[in-house]
């Protein structure tokens, strides 16, 4: 039993005379009581008599409960050992909260003594309190047994990143439009449980949030450094645009052949590369860039192929100074992609060097661009047109990419 039930059974005694008579022809009513208020929901009523009552007189056509909208109730009655007091239950489900109700009791109750009948019918008006439920919430009677929450569904860990920039802002959005909840700093580290375009969701403060992920250096969970990296593979020039010539060497060919062989590496590996053009094509510096980003690319490695004077030769790669950020990143790549051009190929180091190129200045992802040595230069030109060095070429590019990745962020 509940406290409100203890509450609702407080009796509410109600004497009624019993007072022999002929019959009438009218049914006059006796207002017991002013109306009571704040009536619990379970409220059982309590007729007390002061003779003992027939009992086949104690039925629903003698004592209901009407509301006020008319619905007529038929509640259970009980009458005492004693024949003197009738009990008149609620509804089983109760009543209606903040709902009117008058009892009626007809005259028709009869008497054991002589099978006398009241005088008079008597009624009691009632208001049922406010739902009770409001203040002290019960399990519902129809699911006793409920659900427990079901836990949520834990998340997978799909990448880790670790920040790249000096700042990175934490959105509660996959946009930047979404409001700005905190920021990482350079080498913090994530865990990642989904990518959407660029934008990594990630839990802060409990909470899912997003940020951009071209300013983290990513690892797939469980996986190789290179694993899952989508990495743009640009060969320079192309089409009406040859670049570099010396020697009936042109520069278009051997950058494409050398990075659909980077590519072909790359995916060996299990990384993601992407070629901006994989055949003879031309696309405009622009579009490279825009491309890189379409694809939501994650390093962007252009390829080229040097002219000069003869006596020019060797291998140099290029960062860009001029972005906002990943500058380090940019550098550092060019730096494992240079040692292995040099050691690898075993071409003249011309060194790492910032540069102001469009597609490493315009891309906001770590981006490099390659010269591999020039055809205007016999030896170097001798290796650039073998297939042999091509392999190596495309090796130095691809295990530079591999160093890069497997370098921590200080
Ligand atoms: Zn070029």
């Amino acid at each position: 039993m509940t406290a409100r039930m203890i509450v609702g059974t407080l009796l509410s005694f109600v004497m009624l005379l019993f007072v022999p008579v002929v019959a009438h022809a009218a049914e006059d009513w006796v207002e017991l009581q002013d109306e009571k208020a704040d009536v619990e929901t379970d409220k059982e009523w309590t007729i007390k008599f002061n003779t003992s009552i027939e009992s086949d007189s104690v039925n629903n056509e003698n004592i209901y409960i009407r509301s006020l909208d008319g619905e007529q109730l038929s509640p259970s009655l009980s009458l005492s050992e004693d024949g003197k007091t009738i009990t008149v239950e609620a509804p089983k489900d109760g009543y209606e909260p903040e709902q009117k109700y008058m009892l009626f009791v007809t005259k028709e109750i009869t008497s054991q003594a002589g099978s006398k009948q009241m005088e008079k019918g008597y009624k009691q008006a009632f208001t049922i309190t406010k739902d009770a439920k409001e203040e002290a919430p019960e399990e519902p009677v129809e699911d006793p047994a409920p659900q427990p929450e079901p836990e949520p569904e834990p998340k997978e860990v799909v990448s880790t990143g670790t920040v790249t920039s000096d700042v990175l802002n934490i959105r509660s959005k996959p946009s930047a439009d979404g409001e700005k909840l905190g920021q990482l700093r350079y080498g913090d580290k994530v865990e990642i449980y989904s990518f959407t375009d660029f934008w990594a969701e990630i839990e802060y403060n409990g909470e899912t949030a997003y940020v951009h992920k071209t300013y983290m250096k990513l690892r797939v969970k469980g996986g190789t450094a290179v694993e899952g990296q989508r990495i743009v593979v640009d060969a320079g020039h192309g089409d009406h645009d040859p670049g570099a010539q010396g020697g009936g060497a042109q520069e278009k060919e051997i950058n494409l052949d050398v990075a659909q062989r980077v590519a072909e590496n790359l995916k060996e590996l299990g990384a993601t590369p992407i070629l901006v053009r994989d055949n003879d094509r031309f696309v405009t510096l622009k579009g490279r860039v825009e491309y890189a980003k379409e694809v939501k690319g994650d390093l962007f490695v252009s390829v080229h192929t040097n002219a000069a004077s003869p006596a020019a030769k060797g291998a140099e790669t290029f960062y860009s100074e001029n972005k906002y950020s990943n500058v380090r990143e940019g550098r550092l790549l060019a730096t494992t992609i240079q040692d292995q051009l040099v050691n690898t190929v075993g071409m003249a180091d011309r060194g790492v060097k910032a540069s102001d190129f469009y597609v490493i200045r315009h891309n906001t992802l770590p981006s490099v661009l390659v010269e591999l040595g020039f055809v205007t230069n016999s030896g170097d030109r001798e290796k650039l047109t073998s297939d042999h060095y091509r392999d190596l070429y495309a090796q130095a590019i691809t295990n530079g990419i591999v160093n890069y990745y497997e370098k921590d962020v200080d």
